[in-house]
């Protein structure tokens, strides 16, 4: 005789303990028994519950690990109203623009700033506000892809400005972007190279040298250095930021607006800033395409924070800046505090596509073979990485409070 499939309600309530809502578990048995065995319900709630967006112990050493969200930043939600769009002294509509903006305008030297979702929403902003219909110059060496699919061409086309490819791959002088201006460009445009660069027989041309040739000059500087002196460390710039753009000198340089991340150098919530000549802010805040790319609440009152954290210069307080810059000494300490493991020399790398081949000296710990699916499986999982046959655990991106959780994960394993 058939035996009867059990009920589906009875057998999800009675993986209520999993914590997921009923009908999520609904969903669960009924998968399970459609697949012709309810008795694997369990193991599949149990991995959907570990599919949830969740804390997670970074221990690449990738310090902006874009599948880990970038930089950690606490977010600043308190549960309650805020003043978005409210001007506390007349009563009257505010703007979101008002607060975190204006403190990261001051903080890099810009006349005004805006904030959008992030710096791909900069960027085609600022294409369609000042350029729609209108040609863009750059040059040929930086027609980038950025991780995701944000290709400059791409960006272009859906803005409405039409790409003048100017230079070649390797070679790119003030000359090249003359005679585009000369053919009537509409706006000059710099991109961060970020993730690559070109090396050998090159030359490029500096945003000083861009500075005059009549058009506005946009600088897409991508990761969000707001000064490349550092003023919110006590040590000044570390030197693997070496090269690195950074809004501040290149609007002293001449760029009239700069575009960069939230979430790569600056530290914070994932977010696109518009810096630099007022007159152009206030155009792309006007576009019609910046209250698509508006950002929440959340996002602004995080980002005002952080503002106020780099212009009272509390480099520490910054999560990624004080993990960027923690001595190989300090981490070693921790490594041997923690055990179950070899302490060894490893390197930590900014990751984020921001600054391809630089290597912090760090310290972690290492393990024979890959051990990364059981650290991952633990809870909080540990993301770990390998090399040379052995799992590697760097703790400059482990916060010192979850040292602990990764010695028990460590004792578990042998
Ligand atoms: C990272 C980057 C972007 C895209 O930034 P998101 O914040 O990820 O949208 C655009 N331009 C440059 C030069 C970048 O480095």
């Amino acid at each position: 005789m058939e035996q009867r499939p059990p009920s589906v309600d009875k057998l999800a309530r009675s993986l209520a303990d999993t914590g997921l809502p009923h009908p999520v578990l609904v969903d669960v048995v009924r998968s399970a028994i459609a697949d012709g065995d309810h008795t694997t319900a369990r193991a599949r709630a149990e991995a959907a519950s570990r599919s949830m967006l969740q804390p997670v112990i970074n221990a690449t050493g990738v310090l902006l690990h874009t599948n880990l969200g970038r930089a950690p930043f606490p977010a600043s939600d308190s549960g309650q109203y805020r003043n978005l769009e409210l001007d506390l002294a007349t009563g009257e509509r505010g703007s979101r623009q008002d607060h975190a903006p204006t403190l990261l305008a001051q903080a890099c030297g810009a006349e005004a700033a805006i904030v959008v979702n992030n710096c791909a929403s900069a960027v085609l902003l600022v294409l369609a506000a000042l350029a729609r219909d209108g040609s863009v110059a750059v040059s040929r060496s930086e027609l980038v892809e950025i991780g995701g699919g944000f290709r400059v061409p791409e960006v272009m086309v859906q803005s409405g400005a039409r790409l003048v490819e100017v230079g070649t791959t390797n070679r790119t002088r003030r000359h090249d972007f003359e005679q585009a201006v000369a053919d009537g460009v509409d706006l000059v445009m710099q991109i961060h190279q970020s993730n690559y660069r070109i090396v050998g027989f090159t030359e490029s041309v500096t945003t000083a040298e861009l500075a005059d040739l009549g058009p506005p000059l946009v600088a897409d500087i991508g990761s969000g250095l707001l000064d490349a002196a550092c003023p919110w460390l006590p040590d000044g710039p570390p030197p693997w930021l070496e090269g690195e753009p950074a809004a501040r000198q290149t609007l002293d340089a001449g760029a009239d607006l700069v575009t960069f991340s939230g979430d790569k150098l600056l530290g914070g919530p994932q977010a696109g800033i518009i810096a630099g000549d007022a007159e152009l802010v206030a155009r792309c805040a006007r576009h019609p395409l910046a209250r698509a790319v508006r950002p929440g609440g959340l996002v602004l009152a995080a980002l005002q924070e952080l503002a106020l954290t780099y212009l009272r210069r509390e480099g520490h307080a910054i999560p990624f800046w004080h993990m960027a810059t923690l001595s190989a000494d300090e981490l070693r300490v921790r490594a041997e505090a923690i055990g179950h493991a070899k302490v060894v020399d490893t390197a930590s790398t900014p990751g984020g596509g921001t600054l391809p081949g630089i290597e912090i000296p760090s310290v972690g710990l290492s393990l024979a073979g890959d051990r990364r699916d059981e650290l991952r499986a633990g809870a909080p999982p540990i993301i770990a990485r390998t090399a040379d046959d052995h799992t590697i655990l760097d703790l400059r991106t482990v916060r010192p409070d979850h040292d602990t959780h990764v010695a028990d994960a460590l004792a578990a394993l042998d």
